[in-house]
């Protein structure tokens, strides 16, 4: 099912998205060389329940998982890139770490991830992945509006991804986004400008590319949940929830400025 806003709930969406561009900012702040991913976890428990919110994360338990995921964010260190489960690791100066948060606030979910690199100057490499996946973030962006295809967007990330020089895994990708976490469309990191859903007014769409440096191929951790780069090598991972509205596209999930 395609679920279309209404005015209201896509207000409601701008909190809710307002909220997790926040806690990712805290989140990027606090974590440095020493900090623990299951401290991370807990700050993110923490953040969530103070604003009222919930965890879309916490129960979250598909198919394929054996039981829920059983923390608020996804923590995804050098190799490991989707669905990463926190675990008992300090991080180091050099590591790149991927957060992935959603949460529901007032009935309507946002999602977004940052990637970024602990301590002082990133490496060529992961600045190289990082930097990919947040102008493929913004080409399919600016590729939304209302009366266009998902196609469109799925066209204009694939193309950065690729120019830069990476293999492009279209298995996860964006989707649909509202009263619950996934729902129709999927917004995948390629595809063919002009095909799939029609975007429309009212929608919100989680667009989120991610790329691995030398290869496209995942293999799922021993923790049966997190996915990490066959090779072992880098990846990253940024996502934004937006809205297609009138105007075009409009992020939802951007921090609020300090005091708004
Ligand atoms: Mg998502």
């Amino acid at each position: 099912m395609i679920e279309i806003l209404s005015p209201a709930e896509v207000q409601r969406g701008r909190a809710t998205g307002a909220l997790v561009g926040g806690i990712l900012q805290t989140l990027k702040q606090r974590s440095v060389a020493g900090t623990n991913l299951l401290e991370i976890d807990r700050w993110t428990r923490q953040l969530i329940a103070e604003a009222g919110a919930t965890s879309c994360y916490l129960d979250y338990a598909p198919a394929w998982a054996d039981g829920p995921f059983g923390h608020a964010i996804c923590t995804g260190v050098n190799d490991g890139v989707l669905h990463g489960k926190p675990y008992d690791y300090r991080l180091a100066d050099g590591d790149l770490l991927s957060l992935d948060l959603a949460v529901l606030l007032d009935g309507i979910a946002a999602d977004a991830a940052i990637s970024f690199v602990i301590g002082g100057e990133p490496d060529p490499e992961s600045s190289a992945l990082i930097d990919a996946t947040e102008r493929a973030l913004a080409a399919g962006f600016a590729a939304a509006r209302p009366g266009g295809r998902t196609g469109d967007i799925s066209h204009a990330i694939g193309t950065v991804l690729r120019e830069a020089g990476y293999e492009v895994n279209t298995d996860y990708g964006g989707h649909g986004i509202g009263t619950v976490m996934h729902q129709e469309p999927p917004v995948p990191n390629d595809g063919r400008a002009s095909r799939g859903y029609e975007l429309r007014t009212g929608m919100l769409l989680a667009i989120e590319p991610w790329v691995m440096a030398d290869t496209a191929e995942l293999v799922t951790g021993d923790d049966g949940w997190t996915l990490r780069s066959a090779t072992g090598c880098r990846t990253a991972h940024t996502e934004h929830t937006i809205a297609i509205t009138e105007d075009g596209a409009e992020i939802l999930t951007l921090p609020s400025a300090p005091g708004s």
